[in-house]
């Protein structure tokens, strides 16, 4: 088996109602697959996370290193395409663009060998997780704060466990925020606070002091994320744990802020930090720092399956009496490609995410749909 050919599909959604982060705006779903054909008809499919065209292109760049090669050779071409951009590279798009790449060599190889991913990362240690709710942006139009706090009353109503909101806009009305939408889902669902990084650090230590009166389980980007000793400085000055990573890239990128103890808990995107591949070192290096892993996920249902492989084989760390189960980060927002992309959805019953069993990541993928939202721009 040889690879044969590399498409990537970018996937265009306009949203009815725009809705925004800390430091990013969306009046569109954008999002690029990477689909990699072998020559005897096996087909994988990855995700890369981030800007969809720059990510095509760095795709394009690669394909003529992986044509005629082996497929199952996953670590081989990984060590390969980083080191050929590695001099202008190691970190963004050059990582991004491989994660997909990867992702779908995984695919590929689960399929080849007719097993779940996870079975090739060594074994389910479980068929289902529980999910948390993503969502409340401030979005156009509405008041934010009853707008978020009704947003997370019906997550619970849904069977949602926890839910995330978005802060990092304007630190006295992000209290004001987060105390709706406490009163709003009562005292057990578990909340957590994702800043985006959108304060500085005098910013963070204030809300995070203030914030914890609220139960919060995670203080999620506080502060940019290059700037380590910031991270450092906020997880010394206030009470909440600190959590982060979803721009960190590869093994190299969660070194010292695992080293340093940057964050209590690691949150790697399978699809931005260098598939399946990498993911499993970093996983590892967590582990041995006795950081906590909860993956970030966000982007299309070919994410969403993936990054499911691998917290169904994810063990149980860092090592207790009882194992801490990991949980899916589950996007609520107005995103087609969830579940319109693949013929059938990924969906929670009562916050809960059954994993897919079938070969390779456990999807296939409705080209009808591709074409139905393929961007007429690029
Ligand atoms: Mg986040």
């Amino acid at each position: 088996m040889k690879i044969a050919e590399i498409h990537t599909h970018v996937l265009d959604h306009r949203l009815d109602t725009a809705f925004e982060s800390a430091t990013m705006r969306f009046d569109r779903r954008r999002h690029v697959l990477v689909e990699i054909v072998c020559d005897d008809g096996t087909t994988g499919w990855g995700e890369c996370l981030g800007p969809a065209a720059p990510n095509a292109a760095v795709v394009a760049a690669y394909t003529p290193t992986l044509i005629g090669r082996d497929p199952l050779a996953t670590e081989v071409l990984w060590q390969e395409l980083y080191g050929l951009l590695r001099d202008q590279g190691q970190r963004g798009l050059t990582v991004t663009a491989l994660s997909g790449i990867d992702v779908a060599l995984w695919d590929i190889k689960g399929k080849h060998f007719g097993v779940p991913v996870s079975v090739l990362l060594g074994g389910r240690v479980r068929d289902g997780v529980r999910a948390y709710a993503t969502g409340s942006f401030r979005r156009d139009g509405v008041d934010r704060i009853a707008d978020n706090a009704a947003e997370c009353a019906a997550h619970v109503a849904a069977g949602f466990h926890a839910v995330k909101i978005k802060i990092g806009f304007d630190p006295v009305q992000d209290l004001e925020v987060i105390a709706a939408v406490r009163d709003a889902i009562g005292p057990r669902t578990r909340l957590m606070i994702d800043a985006n990084h959108g304060y500085d650090v005098q910013e963070a230590i204030r809300v995070g002091r203030a914030a914890e009166k609220y139960e919060i389980d995670w203080f999620e980007e506080p502060v940019v994320p290059e700037h380590l000793a910031a991270y450092r400085a906020v997880r010394a000055g206030q009470p909440i744990p600190i959590a982060g990573g979803e721009t960190w890239h590869g093994r190299y990128g969660f070194k010292e802020p695992l080293e340093t103890r940057c964050v209590d808990i690691a949150q790697p995107d399978l699809c931005g930090t260098g598939g399946f591949t990498e993911m499993r070192r970093i996983a590892d290096m967590a582990a041995l720092h006795g950081v906590r892993l909860v993956p970030h996920v966000w982007g299309t249902a070919v994410q969403i399956a993936a990054s499911l492989q691998f917290m169904a084989a994810l063990l149980p760390e860092p090592l207790r009496r009882e194992s801490i189960d990991p949980i899916l980060e589950f996007d609520r927002t107005d995103n087609p490609f969830r579940q319109a992309i693949v013929t059938t959805p990924i969906e929670h019953v009562n916050g809960v995410v059954r994993i897919p069993d079938g070969p390779g990541l456990g999807i296939e993928i409705d080209r009808a749909a591709l074409a139905r939202y393929a961007a007429k721009d690029v």
